[in-house]
């Protein structure tokens, strides 16, 4: 899959960032993973002695990761596609952001809204057709252009925003942020002390990372810099004044996990995949989704709703 446009890369300046949960530099090896778009490139996981937390380490410095990201078939920056993975990712796309809103609606009949990492700007488009202010903030240049086509507020810095808002969303974002502890504070700042803070995020916890070991699409080595557990969250969110009050699924991603690690997995075996492999994601998912019906815990995602901590 891919192309071999990351065969031309730029020197990249590797960092070595402490653990973000617990500013911790003691690491321990944990899994050596490979650029899933050129699997030429390696690049090593590791887990924090101190709390557990598991991150890439070495990475690349925030100045050389966008490379990282052009590849074609990066599809949270694509707006039509021809493929049929692509045709059934839009599909999907329409369905969660219908389910998106209707969760924040849920505590939010309408108001302000920040979406930090937009994409192409469909969920605001979503947002904005049902009544609120919206605004977003994407730093692919593509993407924001084609999120201003639909005539959406889209700033190019925080600092832009004017007053504060209700509700922050960030979609497989976080995970993204080289410096995310700067970031949540950021955020506390422009949030309403009443609002809805609302972040997905990969599960490493979840059942699919367990059966797909190093071929689980969500380690997306170098682009994911943190691979977050319910704990990890709930720590991370709690030092910087946020607390946790609900955690969601997100019903497809089981779906699109299973089936791109299982094309990982089997490389240009095509038997494979379209036998055992196809097999194994469809038990994976649906397994996912039964057994994250009761417990979030093993979720793929989980959309972690969060509010600020009233004394700090
Ligand atoms: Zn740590």
């Amino acid at each position: 899959m891919g192309n071999n446009r990351m065969n031309n890369l730029l020197p990249v300046e590797m960092e070595h960032p402490e653990c973000l949960v617990c500013g911790s530099d003691s690491r321990h090896p944990f899994l050596t993973v490979d650029n899933r778009f050129d699997t030429s490139q390696k690049f090593n996981l590791i887990q924090c002695q101190q709390c557990g937390f598991v991150y890439l380490c070495p990475r690349p410095g925030q100045k050389w990761i966008a490379q990282y990201y052009q590849d074609s078939g990066y599809q949270p920056h694509q707006k039509e596609t021809v493929s049929l993975s692509g045709k059934v990712y839009q599909l999907v796309r329409i369905w969660n952001n219908r389910y998106k809103r209707r969760l924040i609606e849920k505590y939010f009949k309408n108001g302000k809204i920040l979406d930090y990492g937009c994409g192409t700007g469909e969920f605001l488009l979503e947002m904005k057709n049902s009544g609120w202010e919206t605004f977003g903030l994407e730093p692919s240049p593509a993407a924001a252009a084609i999120a201003r086509n639909y005539h959406l507020s889209i700033i190019p810095d925080l600092k832009n925003l004017r007053g504060k808002v209700d509700v922050i969303t960030l979609w497989h974002v976080l995970e993204h942020v080289h410096d995310a502890r700067k970031l949540l504070a950021e955020l506390k700042n422009i949030l309403n002390p009443a609002g809805l803070l609302c972040i997905a995020l990969p599960n490493r916890h979840s059942l699919d990372a367990a059966f797909f070991k190093k071929h689980w699409v969500a380690y997306d080595a170098p682009r994911h810099l943190y691979h977050f557990s319910p704990m990890d969250m709930e720590k991370f969110l709690s030092s910087g004044g946020f607390k946790i009050f609900s955690m969601k699924s997100l019903l497809f991603d089981p779906w699109y996990n299973s089936f791109l690690s299982t094309s990982l997995e089997s490389g240009k075996n095509r038997i494979k995949l379209l036998s055992i492999g196809l097999i194994k994601s469809i038990f994976t998912a649906a397994a996912v989704n039964f057994l994250s019906f009761f417990n979030k815990k093993n979720d793929s995602s989980i959309i972690y709703l969060a509010r600020p901590e009233i004394d700090k």
